[in-house]
């Protein structure tokens, strides 16, 4: 009988951190596929060039290795083939983070009236190249494989051709770059796939027809972001698109729709506009109320479905409706509505992505920078990331804290709340532009139990 070797699709490695022995990690992404010690031993065997036909080779062993092939994780083949280096198992002294969102720089070409970064001051300032190299290098060591890439303004970074091949050089993947656009030209997408040819997301900010150049500051901007997107989709980069909502683009949130269906973005995603320290000057004249918010979601909605759907489209934490789709669903809503989520962290976005400033700080996520919390997290030119990424840390303290501690210690006001599984409190960031970090998120609180989530019930029963 001809031998049979399974290979580990190139896009996996296996991984094992503190909290999850075995694993396979799906490098462009992050994302985390556990192993059961079975699992992992068949993998290991076939990377010893054990033939899945042979003796050493349980039944349950082959039965694990074809459903692997079955789901696209990896082939057989007559020829062995030994994994990569990069992708024999590695096992990091830190709990499993999936990726982390990374403002590579303080400093931007804008000057935008909410920048919660202060950016155009830098008042996080910029890491030299060597210091970003040693924090890549701690990235590695714990088993992170997977950045994006935000700034300030990422591509004002004179050194980003080095920075971009370091990343390379270590097996770390850019899952998406944030940019607003204005460096971005032909010349600059031929240098930038000539290093790093694999094709990401570029998330551009947006912030609505006849708006744009408002709040950024500058005369033009509307038309030049518009001129960047054009590029990228012309290059075959998908586009994210992210919009604040204030007051003045409202109005302009169907018209702003329509053209961003024309230009082929892949997803649309709005929020409230973050209280800043810059946007406190226009905050009482600009910032919408939850119910214009609503009001504006809704005849967005109107206008989103009767142009079938042409893009993935989130509103705030409200709602997510599926390009093309019948799916659509609230992701408040999408919990376990049980005692089963007293377990579960309160936030899984900032437990799995937490957010490094430019100066080296690892916060739980980016709407929590400059607000007082950053002096207490962790930087990372002090203390390295596998002693961050694990319990004892202040980082680790807020963005693992489970439901249970948190309801318990912390938010009487949800203790009793009958939505406590599915809302979790909310979104810190929010609660603690509400005044309490530990506190309820009061536009939860409306979502819930003032009714709000009626007003997007009747898009979701349309399936
Ligand atoms: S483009 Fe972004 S980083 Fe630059 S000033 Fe505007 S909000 Fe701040
Ligand atoms: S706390 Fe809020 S803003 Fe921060 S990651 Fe979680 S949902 Fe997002
Ligand atoms: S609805 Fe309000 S009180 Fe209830 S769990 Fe959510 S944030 Fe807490």
């Amino acid at each position: 009988m001809s031998e049979k070797y399974f290979q580990l699709s190139k896009n996996f490695a296996m991984r094992g951190w503190r909290d999850l022995e075995y694993n396979l990690q799906h490098q462009p992404s992050g994302r985390v596929f556990y192993l059961p010690k079975s699992a992992a031993d068949a993998v290991f065997l076939s990377f010893n060039g054990i033939p899945v036909n042979s003796p050493a080779m349980l039944p349950l062993h082959r039965q694990v290795l074809t459903a692997l092939v079955e789901n696209g994780l990896g082939v057989f083949s007559a020829e062995f083939s030994a994994p990569e280096e990069f992708q024999r198992y590695r096992k990091a002294e830190c709990n499993c983070t999936q990726s982390i969102h990374w403002s590579i720089t303080g400093r931007c070409n804008l000057r935008c009236r909410h920048c919660y970064l202060d950016a155009p001051d830098a008042f996080y300032g910029e890491m030299s190249l060597e210091q970003c190299i040693t924090i890549m290098d701690q990235m590695v060591e714990a088993n992170i494989c997977c950045v994006s890439i935000t700034g300030g303004e990422p591509l004002v970074r004179p050194d980003w051709t080095q920075f971009i091949t370091a990343l390379k050089e270590r097996h770390l993947h850019i899952e998406a770059i944030y940019t607003n656009g204005l460096a971005v030209t032909e010349k600059w997408i031929g240098q930038f796939q000539a290093l790093y040819p694999e094709k990401m997301l570029f998330s551009l900010s947006f912030d609505g027809i006849g708006c744009h150049d408002w709040l950024r500051g500058r005369v033009g901007m509307e038309a030049r972001t518009i001129e960047a997107i054009k590029l990228l989709t012309a290059h075959g980069y998908p586009i994210e698109i992210e919009t604040p909502i204030f007051k003045d683009n409202l109005d302009k949130l169907p018209a702003t729709c329509e053209l961003l269906a024309d230009l082929g973005i892949r997803n649309w995603k709005l929020s409230p506009m973050i209280e800043s320290k810059a946007w406190e000057k226009y905050s009482a004249e600009h910032t919408a109320s939850t119910d214009e918010m609503i009001r504006a979601a809704v005849v967005l909605l109107e206008k989103f479905e009767e142009l079938n759907k042409p893009f993935n489209l989130q509103i705030a934490h409200y709602y997510i409706y599926e390009k093309n789709s019948n799916k659509a669903y609230a992701p408040a809503f999408s919990g376990e509505n049980s005692e089963k989520a007293l377990k579960s962290p309160l936030c899984s976005c900032m437990r799995q992505h937490p957010y490094l400033l430019p100066d080296g700080t690892l916060m739980p996520c980016m709407p929590l920078a400059n607000c007082g919390l950053d002096n207490q997290m962790p930087n990372l030119l002090k203390t390295p990331l596998v002693e961050v990424l694990r319990p004892g840390s202040a980082l680790y303290a807020l963005s693992d804290m489970r439901l249970g501690d948190f309801l318990e210690n912390h938010a009487q006001e949800c203790n009793q709340c009958e939505h406590k599984y599915i809302c979790k409190g909310g979104c810190r960031a929010c609660a603690r532009q509400c005044g309490d970090l530990y506190g309820p998120d009061t536009q939860m609180c409306r979502y819930f139990k003032a009714g709000d989530y009626r007003f997007f019930e009747k898009f979701s029963q349309r399936r």
